[in-house]
């Protein structure tokens, strides 16, 4: 399908602490490639990627921190304008699940649209020593008002299903993008 086919171009961010996945969650969905040596310093930095759901054609720029949050430097214009956030933990380590508050209210300060979705993700299911469960995950989000999904970037599972949805409620919120 043809660029001009689509009806918006979207901006989604990727959050959430060192290590998690983000990076790889990103190749997963855009190139379908996953490296088990991605190093969590380097990461991508940008990437876009031509999406239909449901007959509607999206352009998606999603924005990858590039290790930076390792600095806690991510600026303000990292998140303007972004109307979708997937916010990453890793579910074999509690350390990244209980540092979720603190990605709440960094997106609540930077967010320019108040009304912007955000999906929380639970990622590397695949790995063995799970420290936390999808309920705990599952708690969280609806206490936020998140949508929630379980994933691994490794397996594929989820990958695909975390954008589709993030996506479809973009798409249905009012005043949230512009034809
Ligand atoms: P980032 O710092 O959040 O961008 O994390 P990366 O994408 O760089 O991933 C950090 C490490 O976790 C890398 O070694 C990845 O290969 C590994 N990793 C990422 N996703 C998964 C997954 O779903 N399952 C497993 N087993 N390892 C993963
Ligand atoms: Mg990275």
């Amino acid at each position: 399908m043809q660029d001009s086919e689509c009806i918006t171009t979207l901006k989604i961010l990727i959050v959430g602490e060192s290590g998690v996945g983000k990076s790889s969650l990103l190749l997963r969905f855009t190139d379908d490639t996953f490296d088990p040596e991605q190093s969590a310093t380097i990461g991508v930095d940008f990437k876009v990627k031509t999406f239909t759901v449901e007959g509607n054609c999206t352009k998606l720029a999603i924005w990858d921190t590039a290790g930076q949050e390792r600095f806690r430097t991510l600026t303000p214009s990292y998140y303007r304008g972004g109307q979708g956030v997937i916010m990453v933990y890793d579910v074999t380590n509690r350390h990244t699940f209980s540092k979720l508050d603190m990605w709440l209210s960094e997106v609540d300060t930077y967010a320019t649209k108040p009304n912007l979705v955000r999906m929380l993700v639970g990622n590397k299911i695949d790995k063995p020593g799970r420290e936390v469960s999808r309920e705990e995950g599952l708690a969280f989000a609806r206490r936020h008002a998140m949508l929630f999904i379980e994933a691994s970037a490794k397996t594929q599972d989820g990958v695909q299903c975390a954008f589709e949805e993030l996506v479809q409620k973009i798409l249905q919120t009012p005043g949230l993008w512009e034809v």
